[in-house]
């Protein structure tokens, strides 16, 4: 038999959406199980455009994406229950409690009651929602909103857990509640993909980060790597190379007058 699949496995994927706009171009990207990979690139370059086509949300004009050896559009069922998205635009239903948002998204993925029941509770204890369970959602802050949709997609134990911009608008300690979580699932053996627009959280948590703009990746590797290539000290600096943007760079420390 081969060697165990990639959690991620994209290659020359395309997406161009009927108006016309080619959001991705020929992107080929792979995720070995276990890392915790970054993406990352301005708005519009084509990060949600991608996490959608790997979580079934889009369908790739051509090229193939594979979670964990199974083809995201033609074994459909396989690849979705491997993977899970927490989503940039929050999609709650308003009108279900926290307790039944949990309940409902595991009975899709064909988890026990008894099951659903133990998870929910443990989901919503790890995200200090436990006093909020009979509430509906709509009453909820945007933290705890934020929060929920990431345990919605925790719910059914995925092997590839996928934050598009999970971080955008939480506050601090709660984000740090967030990062915990996540970090001890990535070293319990879940893969996670990052996009976010906060390099520091990228470069504290990623093993290895891609840069994509204009819909093409235009460099990977650990933040070393990223670094050397484009001859640079730091992450944020090799961003504002990617973004042609050096100006802004916090290096450029002019010298002390004399
Ligand atoms: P990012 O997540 O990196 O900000 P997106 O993947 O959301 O980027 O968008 C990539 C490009 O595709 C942008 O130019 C955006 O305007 C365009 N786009 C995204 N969704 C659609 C859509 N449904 N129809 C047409 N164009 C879209
Ligand atoms: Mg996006």
């Amino acid at each position: 038999m081969s060697a165990k699949p990639p959690a991620l496995e994209i290659t020359d994927l395309v997406k161009r959406y009927p108006n016309g706009m080619e959001a991705l171009k020929s992107v080929s990207l792979e995720i070995a199980e276990g890392e915790f990979f970054g993406l990352l690139g301005p708005n519009g370059a084509g990060k949600s455009t991608m996490i959608h086509c790997t979580t079934g949300l889009a369908r790739p004009t051509s090229g193939s994406v594979k979670i964990f050896g199974h083809d995201a559009v033609n074994h459909y069922r396989e690849a979705r229950e491997a993977v899970a998205l927490a989503p940039q635009e929050i999609n709650l239903d308003m009108f279900l409690t926290l307790e039944e948002t949990l309940d409902l998204h595991g009975g899709y993925f064909g988890m026990s009651k008894a099951d659903r029941k133990e998870r929910t509770a443990e989901l919503l204890d790890a995200f200090s929602l436990t006093s909020k369970r009979d509430e509906r959602t709509r009453t909820l802050s945007g933290g705890m909103k934020r929060r929920l949709t990431l345990a919605r997609a925790l719910m059914h134990r995925p092997r590839l857990l996928i934050l598009d911009e999970p971080t955008a608008g939480v506050d601090i300690e709660l984000r740090l509640e967030l990062w915990q979580y996540i970090e001890k699932i990535n070293r319990e053996g879940t893969t996670v993909m990052l996009t976010t627009h906060y390099l520091e959280e990228a470069e504290r948590m990623c093993d290895r980060i891609a840069f994509i703009n204009h819909g093409e990746i235009a460099a990977h590797g650990t933040i070393e790597e990223l670094s050397a290539r484009y001859g640079v000290n730091s992450l944020e600096d090799a961003y504002l190379e990617l973004v042609g943007r050096q100006e802004l760079s916090r290096s450029h420390v002019t010298a002390e007058p004399v």
